[in-house]
């Protein structure tokens, strides 16, 4: 069985965010780490991979160099290999674009049984390239999944929603996003750090993949960032010294604001 998890390169939400003169986030300028929403996809995958005998896991992004970095960590934690998608002409590729082209990578790799993938990045945060590369890829897509187990050609989803719980069967091959309470993501061992500097990490192009750069890129996204304006400063709010009346203060500052 080969399982493909994805693993987006996203600027450390600590980092002070810059936009480049496109208004593209600034991705070469700052630190950056996997998105924390995809260690969940990692650790289910690898779950699989340790219930199961001979589960190959492939873990894929798509980003500019560096972003071979959210790879990386996935082989640390476990992972057998890594794809990386770089391309000058990918730069500013919208949700539609993304998904193109890891539809592309995930066709390149090939005998793909399962693609799992976080509920959202946590940069963009669309939660939309799970079902665009299902659509792409002619596959079923499961999404927002607290549990699930494969087992023969099938994949047993739970979905809890406020009112009720659902259990979603699909046929493998399929793409199934995970929520971040599947699983408590493991931390890479140092054994596990070690090994990950001797797997492979393929890196492709559009060419490679036989994807048109002129469907990419800035030049060929839908929507168009036209201005970035900061979020004023929070401020510090007003700070309550409790001498035995913090809670009446509290109410009127609440009955003041119509909270209560
Ligand atoms: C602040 C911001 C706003 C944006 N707004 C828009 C917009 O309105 N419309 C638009 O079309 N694009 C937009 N983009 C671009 C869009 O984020 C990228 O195309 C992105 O790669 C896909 O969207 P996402 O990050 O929201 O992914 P999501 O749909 O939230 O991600 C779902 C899953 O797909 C994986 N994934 C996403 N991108 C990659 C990747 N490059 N490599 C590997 N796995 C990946 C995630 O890790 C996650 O597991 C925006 C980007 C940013 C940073």
């Amino acid at each position: 069985m080969k399982i493909v998890t994805l693993v987006k390169h996203v600027p450390d939400a600590a980092a002070d965010r810059t936009f480049d003169a496109d208004y593209i986030t600034d991705r070469a300028g700052v630190e950056g780490l996997l998105s924390e929403l995809d260690e969940y996809a990692v650790e289910e995958a690898l779950k699989v991979a340790d219930a199961g005998a001979g589960v190959e896991v492939v873990a894929l992004t798509m980003g500019p160099g560096g972003a071979d970095a959210a790879v990386r960590k996935a082989l640390q934690m476990g992972a057998d290999s890594g794809v990386h998608v770089v391309d000058e002409a990918l730069h500013g590729s919208d949700a539609p674009a993304t998904a193109q082209v890891l539809a592309a990578a995930i066709a390149k790799i090939g005998d793909v049984d399962l693609v799992l993938t976080g509920m959202a990045s946590t940069d963009g945060g669309m939660g939309v390239i799970p079902a665009m590369l299902a659509e792409h890829l002619g596959l079923a897509h499961v999404g927002y999944v607290g549990e699930l187990t494969v087992s023969g050609g099938t994949v047993t989803c739970r979905r809890d929603g406020d009112a009720a719980s659902e259990t979603i069967e699909a046929a493998l091959p399929a793409v199934v996003a995970v929520t971040d309470q599947i699983n408590e993501p493991r931390y890479p061992s140092f054994k596990g750090i070690m090994a990950a500097k001797k797997k492979p990490v393929r890196a492709w192009t559009l060419a490679d993949l036989g994807v048109d750069a002129a469907r990419v890129g800035l030049d060929a996204a839908f929507s168009v960032v036209r201005a970035v304006t900061r979020r004023p400063e929070r401020s510090q709010g007003q700070i309550v010294t409790d001498s035995g009346d913090g809670g009446t203060k509290l109410a009127e500052f609440l009955a003041a604001r119509k909270f209560i």
